[in-house]
């Protein structure tokens, strides 16, 4: 056991930033390598939901203060869970759904995406070195080295986290190409408006679904949070997706921001209903931004032979569809998972990825699969694990 060489984690995503909260609290050293130059780097987009799993898992990671600051932080929506519209004729389709949206006191629990990494980057911040892209790794006799895209290697570490998301070169190094994330085809673009521009919908989760255009059928989610509704000085989010060839971005940049993405939103939703026109035209434009929807393997997380001094977590190795709102929900699993095992450990020992990796695959075998086939079913992608184009 080596207690004196970092945990090395590569990406400062959410699932990196709560595993390296675990660490902290377990006083185990680590480094954090991220390829942006800081938070504010890119824009931090959307909102994420919480299930009572996610709930769990990040309670049982924060200390009580940090949690407490956490769940303050958080958006509690009342209202019959989620409610299903015809976004052209406004008419209502299903009624609302409790039981899947709310997990703790009756309440869907959501928080911004931007929010989530601060609280979990509390007290981690020396930790993260910015700029620095991690492209590989490299075993050393006792230890392990990320390699960056520069050509230059970090210190020996004990134990190397790969929690760098979809494009994650360390999670195809170590299973050898049999991590991967397939390319949907379907797109979407998030956005955010003035809550007056949601005074319409009223309190409450909301889908709206579009299935009069020839080209594919688009829906949008929308959360409305009691406790902001009536403050002008926040902004509420939604996302719209569209089935594959609905969405294109100019010169297939999924990386543009801005007005051309809001543009794109406005003209997919003009036919819409007045009740939820307003969401689109009066959007904050320079916060519209598109998004590719992608999947990982649907038949499950691959089985690889284990390197004791490697490991993936969160998007890396289980990416999914917002089908469900599950994939930041599994990513905190993961680091509750291995931030708990390492501690037990006292950092790296033989066996502790690889009792990681035997309990995750089961659970995020059953997230990607759950996500994959209601995204199937509400929005018409479909993955041949042999043959569809990979990221
Ligand atoms: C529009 C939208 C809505 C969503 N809504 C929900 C929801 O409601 N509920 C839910 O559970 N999930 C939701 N998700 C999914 C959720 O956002 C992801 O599952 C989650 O962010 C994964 O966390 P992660 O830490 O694995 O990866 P990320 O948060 O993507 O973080 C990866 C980090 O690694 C960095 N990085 C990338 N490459 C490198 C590299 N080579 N070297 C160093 N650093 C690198 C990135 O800059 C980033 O900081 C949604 C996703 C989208 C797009």
């Amino acid at each position: 056991m080596s207690t004196t060489k970092p945990v090395l984690i590569s990406g400062a995503g959410l699932a990196s930033l709560l595993l390296a909260q675990s660490l902290r609290l377990s006083k185990i050293p680590f480094k954090i390598f991220e390829r942006d130059a800081s938070f504010q780097f890119r824009a931090q987009g959307y909102r994420l939901r919480l299930s009572t799993e996610g709930l769990d898992a990040i309670e049982s990671v924060l200390d009580a203060e940090t949690f407490q600051t956490f769940w303050d932080t958080c958006g509690k929506t009342g209202g019959a869970g989620l409610a299903t519209y015809n976004a052209v004729t406004g008419e209502q389709i299903s009624q609302a759904t409790s039981e899947v949206l709310s997990s703790r006191d009756g309440k869907t629990v959501g928080i911004a995406r931007g929010d989530m990494r601060r609280i979990f980057a509390s007290g981690c911040e020396d930790h993260i070195q910015w700029s620095k892209q991690v492209k590989g790794y490299e075993l050393t006799d006792d230890g392990v080295k990320a390699v960056f895209a520069d050509g230059s290697k970090s210190v020996e570490g004990s134990v190397l986290v790969a929690g760098d998301g979809i494009y994650s070169k360390i999670a195809k190094q170590l299973s050898g190409g049999k991590l991967k994330v397939y390319d949907t085809g379907a797109r979407g673009i998030h956005g955010q408006a003035r809550t007056s521009a949601f005074k319409a919908l009223g309190e409450g989760v909301f889908m709206l679904r579009d299935h009069s255009r020839p080209d594919g059928s688009v829906f949008t989610i929308t959360n409305v949070r009691a406790g902001d509704m009536h403050n002008p000085d926040v902004e509420f989010g939604w996302t719209i997706g569209g089935q594959p060839g609905v969405i294109n971005a100019p010169n297939d940049d999924y990386t543009i921001v801005g007005n051309q993405a809001a543009n794109i939103a406005k003209e997919l939703t003009k036919n819409w209903h007045p009740r939820f026109k307003p969401l689109f035209e009066e959007m904050n434009e320079r916060e519209a931004a598109f998004w590719k929807i992608t999947c990982s393997t649907p038949s499950g997380v691959p089985e690889w032979t284990n390197e004791p001094r490697v490991t993936v977590i969160g998007d890396a190795v289980h990416s999914m569809t917002p089908a469900g709102g599950i994939g930041a929900n599994t990513a905190v699993r993961d680091s509750a998972l291995l931030g708990r095992l390492l501690g037990e450990a006292g950092g790296y020992g033989p066996g502790v990825t690889e009792a990681y990796e035997k309990e995750m695959r089961v659970y995020a075998s059953e997230a990607v699969h759950q996500s994959y086939s209601s995204a199937t079913g509400s929005f018409g992608v479909f993955i041949n694990e042999e043959t569809s184009p990979t990221v």
